[in-house]
C-alpha cells in the first residue's frame, strides 16, 4: 500500500523549507533533488523523486507472481498512486484558494507532497489538510456507489483477495484506507495540521504546536512498535518519517516563538570578512580557510555586486583554477535582507536558499544572516541570553 503521507516533507526536507517565500528567482533552489518532472496539472508542476520510480517498477513487477493479471496489477497500482496525486491537488487547490502557490507536487515511495510557497495560517490549515483525505473519501464513495448502483459489489473480505473482477473495489478501499490512515492525528500528518488548527482556536499557535508534535512523536512510537511485531518494513519506515517530522515541527515552533517580533539585525553576524571585485579564487579560498565563513560578500568600492558561497567557491575552482577572478564567479541575484524585517519571516528564507543572506539597509551592507547563527540566537534566546527585541 501507499500512503501519502505529506508529514513527511518536514523530515525529508530542511527545516522551513516548504514555507519558503521566495524572493529570487533561482529554479534549482526551488527544487528537490533527484526528482524528474512529468509535466503539470491545473499549472502545478508534478515531479517524480526517482526512487518513487523505482518503488513503481518494483511493485509492478512483484505482481507479476500474484494471482491477477499483470494488466490488473498495473492498473491498481497506478490507480492507487494516482489517487495518492489527486490527494495532493486537494491540498493544493484548497491552497490556491487561499492565494498559496503549489511551487510543485513531488511524488516520494512513502506518499506525495505539495510544496507550498509559504506556511498557510492556523484557521486556513484546517482545510487545506481536511481537503487530501476528502478527495480520497469523494473517489471510495464514487467507486463503491457505481458499484452498488451495477450490483457489482463483493464482500469486503472477499475483495482482499486479489483478482480482476474486484479491481474497482480494491481501488475504492485502498482511497478508503488513504483517507483514514492520513487522518491520524500525529502531526505531519494531514490528522495532526487538522488537531493543531482545532486547538489554535482554544490557545496560542505554538503552545498548539506543541501539544500536536507531542501526540505526533507519540502516536510515531506506537506505530513503529506495532510496525516491528507485526513485521511491516514499510509502516516502519512510515513511523520513522512521522517522529522526524514531528520533532521538527515542534523545534520550528519554538524557533518561530522567540524570533517572532524580533528584528533581523538582532541575530545577524556584525563582524565578518569580504572579498573585493579584483580579488582572485585564491584568495577566497584563503580567507575560506582562515575563517569559520562560508559565504563572502562580494564588493566593488563600499558597494555589494554579490556573494561567493563555498560550493560556488569549490565549482568555480574547480572550473577555472585559483587564479580566476571571483567577479567571474559570484552569485550576483543573492539574496538580501532588511535589518528590521521579523526573523521568523527571514528564517525560512535563509533556511530554503541554504546560503546566508545579506541584511543591507539600502546600499549598505550590515551584516549577514546565516543558518548557523540563527541556531545559536535560537538556542541562546532559549536560555534567556541573546540581545532582547528592541
Ligand atoms: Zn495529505
Amino acid at each position: 500500500m501507499c500512503a501519502t503521507l505529506d508529514g513527511v516533507r518536514v523530515a525529508i526536507m530542511e527545516a522551513g523549507m516548504e514555507s519558503t517565500p521566495t524572493p529570487r528567482s533561482r529554479p534549482d533552489a526551488q527544487r528537490i533533488a533527484g526528482t524528474v518532472s512529468a509535466g503539470s496539472l491545473f499549472g502545478i508542476p508534478v515531479r517524480f523523486h526517482f526512487t518513487f520510480l523505482l518503488l513503481f517498477a518494483f511493485l509492478v513487477a512483484f505482481g507479476l507472481s500474484g494471482r491477477q493479471s499483470a494488466l490488473a496489477n498495473s492498473l491498481f497500482i497506478a490507480a492507487l498512486f494516482g489517487s495518492v496525486l489527486l490527494h495532493e491537488f486537494g491540498h493544493a487547490l484548497v491552497s490556491r484558494r487561499y492565494g498559496i502557490r503549489t511551487l510543485e507536487i513531488v511524488m516520494f515511495p512513502i506518499g506525495g507532497i505539495a510544496r507550498l510557497e509559504k506556511n498557510p495560517g492556523v484557521r486556513e490549515e484546517f482545510w487545506i489538510a481536511i481537503a487530501g483525505p476528502a478527495v480520497n473519501f469523494v473517489i471510495a464513495g464514487a467507486l463503491l456507489g457505481y458499484l452498488a448502483a451495477t450490483g457489482q459489489m463483493v464482500p469486503f473480505e472477499e475483495a482482499m483477495e486479489a483478482s480482476a473482477p474486484n479491481l474497482v473495489e480494491r481501488i475504492a478501499l485502498g482511497n478508503l484506507i488513504l483517507g483514514l490512515f492520513n487522518l491520524l492525528p500525529a502531526l505531519p500528518m494531514d490528522g495532526g495540521r487538522i488537531l493543531r488548527s482545532l486547538l489554535a482556536r482554544y490557545r496560542p499557535e505554538v503552545e498548539a504546536t506543541r501539544l500536536a508534535a507531542r501526540i505526533g512523536t507519540g502516536m510515531a512510537v506506537l506505530m513503529g512498535l506495532y510496525a516491528l511485531i507485526t513485521f511491516q518494513i514499510f509502516l516502519l519506515f512510515i513511523a520513522f518519517f512521522v517522529y522526524l517530522g514531528a520533532s521538527q515541527e515542534r523545534a520550528m515552533s519554538i524557533g518561530k516563538s522567540v524570533t517572532q517580533g524580533v528584528p533581523v539585525r538582532a541575530a545577524m553576524v556584525s563582524q565578518f570578512q569580504t572579498l573585493e571585485h579584483g580579488q582572485t579564487l585564491r584568495d577566497a579560498a584563503n580567507l575560506l580557510l582562515a575563517t569559520t565563513q562560508q559565504d563572502f560578500p562580494v564588493l566593488l568600492g563600499d558597494r555589494v555586486t554579490g556573494m561567493l558561497g563555498r560550493q560556488g567557491l569549490l565549482r568555480a575552482l574547480a572550473q577555472d583554477g585559483p587564479d580566476a577572478y571571483v567577479s567571474g564567479h559570484m552569485d550576483r541575484d543573492f539574496m538580501r535582507v532588511d535589518p528590521d524585517m521579523d526573523l521568523a519571516e527571514a528564517m525560512p528564507m535563509v533556511a530554503a536558499a541554504g546560503s546566508a543572506a545579506l541584511v543591507m539597509h539600502e546600499d549598505s551592507l550590515l551584516g549577514l544572516l546565516t543558518a548557523e547563527n540563527l541556531t545559536e540566537y535560537i538556542l541562546l534566546r532559549q536560555m534567556g541570553l541573546g540581545k532582547e527585541p528592541a
